[in-house]
């Protein structure tokens, strides 16, 4: 089921009638979720991602804009008659009930000609049990169960109506970081097996990028860019959206450009045709560094950190705006922890301008 959103805002009255202002948690949104793929909405806290799922559920009404399901126009449809699957960060199972009664909830409030009999209800919830495994706990209460099977029980409650669309805000907040990657795993396999259409709502970047089809970055409301994640990666449109992505995080430099060449600092470090002169902010990805020893990006060494396969070198320079930068390099790269100064010369695919003032993104020819 294609998923369409149009124009779609949704402004929140301020509660401070004389002072307040009000507040637009999303502004003009438009996208299409494609049939069948998982959409990643990303962005930090209070952007407007759980008010943008509330809204294609129906739990919260837009102020202006439509929301269509396939060709079908949804946004006045109550939220018990679109077809979703809702899954929360906080399980919200009913704790007085075992896990089969709270996965049958669902279908015993079935009325008319959806109503199923009570074989056939069985049969779907042992169904969506064992697509989550955790079909051996149908007998257990759910505070009987760790927190990943509490969040399956949620999974299979939310799958066992065969939604249209799934819509999943922040499900892995509550799991440890071993249970998050697990159940990740295993939101996209049930995912690619279902085929149902789903958006998967995170403020955690990595999460977004692993587990998503299509990335939507949003920052105060405002969609600041779609794609896929590697795309999005490879190819910031803002300095915001390239700051979100990556870890560890992409460094971020004053610069300038004169005669299309950039310096950052006293030396010219990489030339950018088609740049005007003018101050810019420069972003270099951890894996954009080269080790050089007649380097033009002149650091001062802090540490080296052998991680196994990489090296992890972190330097400094009174240009960064980071505190310190950190650059990925291969291990096989020899580098004298003890020296005082580190030289690089940059891959310019991985080096990003932006206009200092308004943080859009300037290209060059590469
Ligand atoms: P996110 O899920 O990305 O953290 P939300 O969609 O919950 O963000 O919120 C977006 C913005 O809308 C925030 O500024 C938030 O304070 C505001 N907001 C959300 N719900 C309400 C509400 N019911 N009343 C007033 N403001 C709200
Ligand atoms: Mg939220």
């Amino acid at each position: 089921m294609k998923v369409e959103l149009r124009n779609l805002t949704k402004v929140f009255p301020s509660r401070d009638k004389k002072s307040g202002k009000d507040v637009t948690a999303v502004n003009n949104f438009t996208f299409e979720i494609p049939d069948g793929k998982l959409v990643g909405l990303l962005g930090p806290s209070g952007c407007g991602k759980s008010t943008t799922l509330y809204m294609i559920s129906g739990l919260q009404q837009p102020t202006s804009g439509k929301i269509f399901f396939g060709e079908e126009d949804v946004t006045e449809l109550a939220p018990e008659n679109r077809g979703i699957g809702l899954v929360f960060q906080n399980y919200a199972l009913y704790p007085h009930m075992t896990v089969q009664q709270n996965i049958l909830f669902p279908l015993q409030n079935l009325r008319g000609k959806d109503k199923m009999t009570k074989e056939a209800m069985l049969e779907r919830a042992y169904e969506a049990a064992k697509l989550v495994q955790i079909d051996e706990l149908m007998d257990r209460k759910p505070s009987e169960l760790s927190g990943g099977q509490q969040q399956r029980v949620a999974i299979a409650r939310a799958l066992v109506k065969m939604p249209r669309v799934l819509l999943l805000d922040e499900p892995l907040s509550n799991l440890d970081a071993r249970l998050r990657l697990q159940t990740r795993e295993e939101i996209r396999r049930i995912q690619k097996e279902t085929g149902i259409t789903t958006v998967f709502v995170t403020h955690d970047q990595e999460e977004a990028m692993s587990i998503s089809d299509v990335i939507v970055v949003m920052k105060l409301g405002v969609v600041q860019q779609t794609g896929k994640p590697q795309e999005i990666y490879d190819n910031p449109t803002n300095l915001f959206v390239a700051k979100f992505l990556g870890t560890p995080p992409i460094n971020v430099f004053k610069g300038r450009v004169e005669n299309e060449r950039l310096y950052i600092g006293e030396n010219a470090v990489l030339d950018v045709k088609g740049v005007k002169d003018g101050n810019v902010t420069a972003a270099i990805r951890p894996e954009g560094f080269v080790l050089d020893e007649n380097g033009p990006l002149v650091c001062e060494l802090s540490n080296v950190e052998i991680m196994g396969r990489d090296v992890s070198i972190v330097s400094r320079h009174s240009e960064s705006l980071n505190p310190t930068i950190r650059s990925i390099i291969d291990a096989d790269n020899r580098i004298d922890a003890t020296a005082e100064g580190v030289r690089f010369t940059l891959k310019p695919h991985k080096v990003f301008l932006f206009d200092a003032e308004s943080e859009e993104r300037l290209y060059f020819e590469v």
